[in-house]
């Protein structure tokens, strides 16, 4: 079972991944912040990607992404974005850390799916 570790602030945001990647048979494990993300990715070693928000309070998305690139051990994981931001540099900033898709809220659940599976293939 392939593990996923999602990291919002916002709990709605967190219940409704939770239960749309329960039911595709991904094993789900959650973060309220990016500081709280990066907890869980070392407590949990079998964590193959990381869906993450942007704007959160203590540690936001892309600060934690650029923790995420500075350890050996995780920089391979791959990243997807899911947030309201949409900015050209964040997106840059992103992309320089580990995120290989940014897709805008409010998302569609399919969209996130499919890029999840594509993304698992590689
Ligand atoms: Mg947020």
């Amino acid at each position: 079972m392939t593990t996923i570790l999602v990291v919002d602030d916002s709990e709605t945001i967190r219940i409704q991944l939770k239960t749309d990647l329960t039911k595709e048979n991904y094993q789900v494990i959650e973060a309220y912040n990016g500081l709280n993300g990066l907890e869980m990715l070392h407590q949990n070693e079998d964590i193959e990607l990381i869906i993450c928000d942007v704007n959160m309070p203590e540690m936001d998305g892309l600060s934690m992404c650029e923790e995420i690139h500075k350890e050996e051990k995780f920089n391979t994981i791959p990243i997807i974005m899911l947030t309201t931001q949409c900015s050209s540099d964040m997106k840059k900033r992103g992309k320089e850390n580990g995120v290989i898709a940014w897709i805008t809220k409010p998302h569609k659940p399919k969209t996130l799916l499919g890029g999840i599976k594509k993304i698992l293939s590689r």
